[in-house]
């Protein structure tokens, strides 16, 4: 099974993913989080995207594509993938297009997070994850059971995003609504995409999520 969840950021594709990924045996691919490992690392990339990132824009569409034809070659994805924050451009689903093309593979879906651009600025500048694990937490929805420790895997150390400042917010979105929202007709062109609301509780949008992949809704 091969997805896209496609929505701003903030919009809880990255919580939606994970989920995915436990349930289905499925991998998830996050660019952004592969961008953010390229920039921890020093590498080539990582320099070419840390700037970029901080100021809330796309990297180059030939940078991702390269990064993403690697990613879904990696044995972890012969059962399939869920992309999370990837195409993001006409440029990027286009490529996309043609690499499943060239191995066989077909989409499946690609589900819209639908949410209000009002409440995202909360939800992102709120958010903190485990340094050890990943799993995300918020300031004022989704604390740890116990302060300070990570209810996954009992780490004591979280981080939050570079990007995740108000200024910053304000340019990802501007940037989503230009350039990736676009996609949505696309997708619906090819009769794949499908909306559930994100504004609804985590589990009540997993369940919504559920419906499509069962063949529901
Ligand atoms: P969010 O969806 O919450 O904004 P991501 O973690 O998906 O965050 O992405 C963070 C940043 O990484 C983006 O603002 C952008 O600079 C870069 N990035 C991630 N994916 C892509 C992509 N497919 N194309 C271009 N830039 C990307
Ligand atoms: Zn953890």
């Amino acid at each position: 099974m091969n997805l896209i969840l496609l929505g701003p950021p903030g919009a809880g594709k990255g919580t939606q993913a994970k989920m995915l990924e436990d349930k289905f045996g499925i991998a998830q691919i996050s660019t952004g989080d592969m961008l953010r490992a390229e920039v921890k690392s020093g590498s080539e990339i990582g320099l070419r995207a840390k700037g970029i990132m901080e100021r809330g824009e796309l990297v180059p569409d030939e940078v991702i594509t390269a990064m993403l034809k690697a990613r879904v070659a990696r044995p972890d994805c012969a059962k399939g993938f869920i992309l999370d924050g990837f195409p993001r451009t006409a440029p990027q689903a286009a490529s996309l297009d043609s690499m499943l093309k060239e191995s066989g593979l077909k989409l499946d879906h690609v589900i819209e997070l639908k949410v209000d651009d009002a409440a995202l600025v909360g939800r992102i500048s709120g958010r903190f994850s485990c340094a050890k694990c990943g799993v995300g937490y918020h300031d004022s929805f989704k604390q740890p059971a116990k302060a300070g420790v990570c209810d996954s895997c009992g780490g004591t150390e979280f981080s939050r995003r570079a990007d995740d400042k108000a200024e910053t917010v304000a340019a990802r979105l501007e940037a989503y609504h230009r350039q990736t929202a676009p996609l949505l007709p696309y997708y619906a062109g090819q009769g794949k995409l499908k909306a559930v609301d994100g504004m609804a509780s985590m589990a009540e949008v997993a369940r919504q999520i559920g419906e499509i992949l069962s063949g529901k809704a």
